[in-house]
């Protein structure tokens, strides 16, 4: 058994200090140089311990974490790849990492051409004409583009419309980002073979209609392939189509969401680039669009002139500044390391892995599970927990036992029209051991759901914390350490 981890303020030591500073060789002031009112009337409770200890508080912290770096993540729409360590090396070169945003742009060309370098590729990845790297995030991406939309169809004096059509199975950041654009969203259905209903769709479009959002591949991890005629039923009704490609992993190097009719697409370099991702860090969320809507990115616009590159700033159809400075662009690096090193081969090959990992984990996991889909898919795939729940188990139940087993769950209820949902991505970066050995894990735990289903239903059992209200935590977060008077 493991020894709990004790928490700095409980094995506190009065007089014992973790540091050791010579005497301090500044004079002292003749005068009090603090305001009488600022100045505490006692000592700061602080823990009192030694540098060892210190260290292992710390490095027992870390070890409850969890990331691509511990074991294998396989959460759905969330591409959790590896994120190649040169990357970190490169984003912190002091000539990188020490430009400050307000530096004269001839003294930043270096930075400015990787900035100019990483939109062209990217408007070539996507079949874009220009692209902005300023959104911090997936959803700020989307949000921008739709403001861009938004902003394409006021100029053109066509006010009315007033609403975003969105799939039901399209990740849940897509009708939020339309309701924050100030849009109201109409869902189309999915057909049985979980791809848009097209019928559904021609009923839906109409004058008011602003755009359709479209993941694709959608969540169900499956192509849409009616694609070209739902994009000439949208700009025929006179709107515009968006593509989330915050997964682009599968598609890399194959296809691009331009050539199939998109206007507007935006990318999650924190996904798909190998920007590393989760915990709230920092994203990148470029936004590319088609010529059309060029005019109306976020401004300013990195420009490449007769002395090198500058920021343009007389734009006059922009939505304006959408991030402070020129985006995470620690991020934008790091992905822009990834791209140069794994070279065009390099990402189409990304994409042929992602998917064949997808289909073999896949096959594997429907000897135990209902698999709603069992058509070919792209970079991911949902299966479903419904044979398990006859037994009176549940998906999340499964996914807390995968804990015990040293995994990260896949993302589970999502989405939403997949009764005992698991959907899973296991990205090209894993190895078909590690692939074998999760569907061994999962078959272990089947078997347990016939043989000792409270295992399985009281599950985890190796984790500091069990089961925790989840809402609860997310919404009301205890983040510090509350301190016993009498402990
Ligand atoms: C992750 C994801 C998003 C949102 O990206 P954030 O960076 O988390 O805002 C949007 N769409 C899809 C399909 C995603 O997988």
């Amino acid at each position: 058994m493991k020894k709990q981890q004790s928490l700095l303020f409980e094995i506190s030591k009065q007089g014992r200090i973790a540091y050791s500073l010579p005497e301090s060789d500044i004079p002292a002031l003749d005068e009090q140089p603090i305001p009488e009112a600022f100045l505490r009337e006692s000592a700061p409770r602080l823990p009192e311990v030694s540098e060892g200890q210190l260290m292992r508080h710390y490095v027992g912290l870390a070890n409850r974490n969890f990331g691509v770096d511990t074991s294998f993540y396989p959460l759905g729409s969330c591409t959790m790849k590896y994120n190649p360590k040169i990357n970190e090396t490169i984003a912190r070169l002091p000539g990188l990492a020490h430009v400050h945003p307000y530096q004269a742009e001839a003294t930043v060309q270096g930075m400015l051409s990787m900035l100019y370098d990483m939109q062209t590729i990217l408007g070539e990845l996507t079949g874009m004409h220009s692209v902005s790297l300023q959104p911090a995030a997936g959803a700020h991406g989307e949000w921008a583009g739709l403001m861009m939309i938004k902003a394409y169809h006021e100029q053109k004096g066509d006010s009315g419309r007033d609403t975003v059509i969105v799939p039901d199975s399209a990740h849940g950041t897509n009708p939020a980002s339309a309701n924050v654009a100030g849009y109201k969203t109409v869902t189309v259905r999915s057909n049985d073979q979980g791809l848009v209903d097209i019928d559904h769709l021609k009923e839906l479009v109409n004058e008011k209609t602003a755009a359709l959002m479209l993941t694709n591949p959608n969540t169900l991890g499956l192509f849409e392939s009616s694609i070209i005629e739902m994009a000439d039923i949208v700009h025929q009704a006179g709107g515009k189509l968006y593509y989330d490609g915050a997964n682009l992993n599968a598609i890399l190097g194959k296809v691009r969401p331009g050539d199939m009719g998109f206007d507007v697409v935006h990318l999650n370099l924190h996904k798909t680039f190998t920007g590393p991702h989760g915990g709230g860090g920092p994203g990148s969320g470029p936004v590319g669009v088609v010529k059309e809507l060029a005019d109306y990115l976020p401004k300013p616009v990195l420009e490449k002139g007769t002395e090198g590159y500058y920021w343009e700033h007389d734009r006059p159809l922009s939505i304006g500044r959408v991030r402070s400075y020129y985006g995470n662009i620690g991020i934008v690096l790091r992905a822009y390391a990834y791209i140069l090193a794994m070279g065009k081969d390099g990402l189409n090959e990304v994409s042929t892995q992602a998917v064949i990992n997808a289909n073999y984990l896949k096959l594997k996991l429907s000897k135990w599970f209902d698999v709603p889909y069992p058509e070919h898919c792209m970079h991911e795939f949902v299966v479903s927990g419904k044979p398990q729940k006859k037994l009176g188990v549940r998906v999340l139940d499964i996914a807390k036992r995968l804990l015990d087993y040293g995994y990260h769950p896949p993302t589970i209820y999502f989405p939403l029209n997949v009764e005992e949902c698991m959907m899973i991505e296991p990205t090209e970066t894993e190895s078909k051991e590690t692939l074998d050995e999760f569907a061994e894990a999962l078959g272990k735990i089947v078997q347990e759901i016939i043989e000792t289903p409270e295992l399985v239903q009281e599950a985890p059992h190796t984790t500091v914390i069990k089961r925790l209200d989840e809402t609860r935590a997310a919404r009301k977060p205890v983040l510090i350490y509350e301190w016993n008077e009498e402990a």
